[in-house]
């Protein structure tokens, strides 16, 4: 749909989050000139979904997260838009980040942990700087295919030093070699040519083999040898199942069919060892994508092998860094500057604007209203939704408290006096005005997107809706998640663990919350207060999630969900003996090493921290299960001529839920109503 009336045309984004940033930062582009008067509903006091983040006005100013974000380097289409954004904020001296790339901290390694004969063993990956940086075009397949053998070559190199196993590893370098001879030679017709692929695919075979009959003949390789064995053997098996399945020139039909697999399936059915595929560097993959069912992790992990090798394939031809975590809250880093632009730009935000309804027009074709709930009323417009920071040197930072800013709404007593959480649909709050009903026809919107996850998506939805939106609500699945916060007054050195400085950990299946980031770098933006802690932990993973939401009236499920994450969040401690082996006391863990400013006792210290069940419809992570890709909506087949889609659970391209797909999403949803596309880096389907 190409809006080119002369008039400006008028769009209402429907939720803030991330893709819906993006889209209107797309929309109101300078390049577009104006066309689109933008604004965008949004429930609550803060931007940014999943990602946002709110400073404790209570304990100044711990940072909340909704959960723990890094960024990938392949994120290209966000690094992008976030550069954009930095770039166009007014100069100010006491901003403390003037570019993305200073509010973010760049990563070279990623940790998981393993069981090893009843001891738990750190497995640190490095993942070395690579030429370049984010945004520049991907490799192609056949550069893609050399890295993999390229870090092939390097772990043969390494098992080589491995005195006993020398003469064999050597086998292993010469087929290895004769495989990077077979990619580099035959590169420029490599993946176009189904009978060259089977020349590459047959020395892949080999190599694999050999890498089987060596594991085999040294059934007790050191630590070290086993698991460059893992990790060759995963490169392996994914090369020649991209090859075989044509992945690496991804066509839809090519996708779709992959789809149709679990990804440990797929790459068992490629030829990876058992070993292999059970390996904790696999969990660790499925961990951060947080892959099970309902929630339960003691049921098989599930992704897709065609979404999940698209993933691996553009997540390994990173520019640059490997992944980067955030230099103060998500919400600080990603959706306050893409706020201010925003809003420099003209787009209109309307905080505590809860769509109720999605009206369609007589005839079903579009739609003619949208119904929506209005939590509060502000004193004065607009409402000014950000706080200040202080740093050290006179710096501040723009950032979301972590409820509403009470003395800007008419209500605000009233919601502070109850503790209304107006996130919550499960809230006992009553709105305090009469719902607002936008109409087509009075000029109030001429175009709509939605960028509501299918799980509130579905309770605002028209009941004439086409078939197709049934198909996506009852396959789309999404997952609640737990996280915990520990302030801590150990360092990371002081609680035993000597891997890895700085870690990134996943994979921890002693416990459901089985991920563990080292945040400490965003404590320097936690001021204000005369004693601090000196290190971060923040821990996450699913919670289990029944299917079926509870009615709203059951206002005490927050209550009993935060309660059951707080449990999760003891066990974890309890289980922790692993990675911070020195945090002990008794066989327990060492409260006394959690951060409290009054000293309190035991488990009350643990009560100091913070800890959230994100059970809100629209908060569930949204999973990637087998053959759920195929009920993804594109963004413009709404079945509606002025509604389109966005979210990271759209059939956007890689279709796992990240924050770079939230990103393109967004920018399908703008580039299908501008008429003048904005280019979509990195596009699978445009790989080479
Ligand atoms: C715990 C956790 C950790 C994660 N970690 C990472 C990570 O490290 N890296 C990464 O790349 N990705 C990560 N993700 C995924 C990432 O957060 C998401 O992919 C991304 O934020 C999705 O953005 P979205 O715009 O599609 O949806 P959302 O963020 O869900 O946005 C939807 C918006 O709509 C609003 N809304 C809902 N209903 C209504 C209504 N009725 N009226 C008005 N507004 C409404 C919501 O409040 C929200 O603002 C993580 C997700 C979770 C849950």
């Amino acid at each position: 749909m190409a809006v080119s009336t002369g008039i400006r045309a008028k769009v209402a984004i429907l939720g803030g989050g991330v893709s819906a940033l993006a889209a209107a930062l797309e929309l109101s582009d300078p390049r577009h000139r104006g066309a689109f008067d933008v604004t965008i509903y949004q429930l609550g006091w803060r931007l940014g979904g999943k990602c946002a983040s709110g400073r404790d006005l209570d304990m100044p100013f711990r940072i909340k997260e909704h959960g723990p974000h890094i960024l990938f380097g392949f994120y290209d289409n966000a690094f992008a838009l976030l550069r954009e954004a930095y770039a166009e904020l007014p100069p100010d001296p006491a901003r403390p980040f003037n570019t993305i790339e200073e509010a973010l901290v760049p990563q070279t390694s990623f940790a998981t942990i393993e069981q090893v004969d009843g001891k738990w063993l750190p497995w640190v990956l490095s993942l070395p700087k690579m030429p370049g940086e984010t945004g520049e075009p991907p490799p192609t397949g056949a550069e893609w295919l050399t890295r993999i053998l390229d870090w092939a070559r390097e772990g043969i190199g390494q098992l080589h030093s491995e005195a006993i196993v020398a003469e064999l590893a050597s086998d292993g370098h010469r087929l290895v070699e004769a495989a990077i001879h077979a990619v580099s030679n035959i590169a420029s017709h490599l993946l176009a040519e189904p009978v060259i692929n089977h020349v590459v695919i047959a020395a892949l075979k080999l190599l694999q083999r050999w890498l089987h009959d060596f594991r085999e003949a040294h059934p007790s390789l050191s630590d070290d040898g086993r698991r460059i064995c893992i990790l060759i053997d995963l490169g392996v098996a994914s090369a020649i199942g991209a090859l075989a399945d044509g992945l690496l020139l991804p066509t839809r039909e090519r996708v779709a069919a992959a789809n149709e697999v679990e990804y440990s399936t797929w790459l068992t059915r490629h030829g990876a060892q058992r070993e292999t595929v059970q390996s904790t560097v696999v969990r660790a993959m499925y961990d951060t994508v947080f892959a099970y069912p309902q929630g339960d992790i003691t049921r098989p992990p599930n992704v897709e092998a065609g979404s999940g090798f698209l993933t691996q394939r553009a997540m390994l031809g990173y520019h640059g860094f490997i992944f980067w975590k955030m230099g103060a809250g998500t919400g600080d880093v990603v959706a306050a500057p893409i706020y201010q632009v925003l809003r420099a730009r003209g787009v209109k935000v309307e905080f505590f604007h809860r769509v109720d309804a999605l009206v369609p027009s007589e005839d079903g074709g579009e739609i003619a209203q949208i119904r929506i709930g209005r939590q509060a009323s502000v004193k004065r417009s607009p409402y000014e939704p950000l706080i200040q920071v202080p740093g050290g040197s006179d710096q501040r930072l723009d950032a979301w408290p972590d409820r509403p800013l009470y003395d800007q709404l008419d209500q605000g007593a009233a919601l502070k006096a109850q503790q209304i959480d107006l996130e919550s649909r499960w809230t006992p709050w009553t709105d305090p005005l009469p719902p607002l009903l936008l109409d087509r026809s009075n000029g109030d919107f001429d175009v709509v997107i939605t960028a509501i996850p299918p799980a509130a998506l579905k309770l605002i939805a028209p009941d004439s809706a086409p078939a197709s939106w049934l198909g996506m609500f009852e396959n789309i699945a999404s997952v609640q998640t737990a996280s915990l916060q520990l302030w801590m007054n150990r360092s990371l050195a002081q609680t035993g663990w000597t891997a890895l400085a700085d870690p990134t950990l996943s994979g921890f299946d002693a416990c459901q919350l089985d991920t563990w980031f080292d945040a400490s770098d965003v404590l320097k933006w936690e001021g204000g207060r005369d004693q601090l802690p000196v290190q971060m932990a923040m821990i996450c993973g699913p919670m289990e999630t029944s299917i079926a939401l509870p009615p709203q009236t059951d206002h005490d499920f927050p209550t009993r969900s935060q309660q059951s994450a707080f449990q999760l969040g003891a066990t974890f401690l309890q289980a922790s003996a692993p990675l911070w082996p020195a945090l002990r006391a008794n066989q327990n863990f060492d409260m006394s090493a959690l951060f409290s400013p009054d000293n309190a006792q035991g488990e009350a210290r643990l009560r100091e921290q913070y800890w959230v069940a994100a059970i809100n419809p629209s908060d569930r992570y949204v999973q990637t299960l087998v053959g759920t890709s195929r009920f993804r909506p594109a963004a413009n087949k709404t079945g509606y001529r002025n509604l389109f889609f966005c979210g990271d659970w759209i059939d956007y391209g890689f279709n796992l839920g990240c924050f770079e797909g939230a990103v393109i999403s967004g920018l399908q949803a703008a580039n299908a109503i501008t008429g003048d596309p904005r280019p979509i880096l990195n596009d699978p389907y445009s790989w080479r």
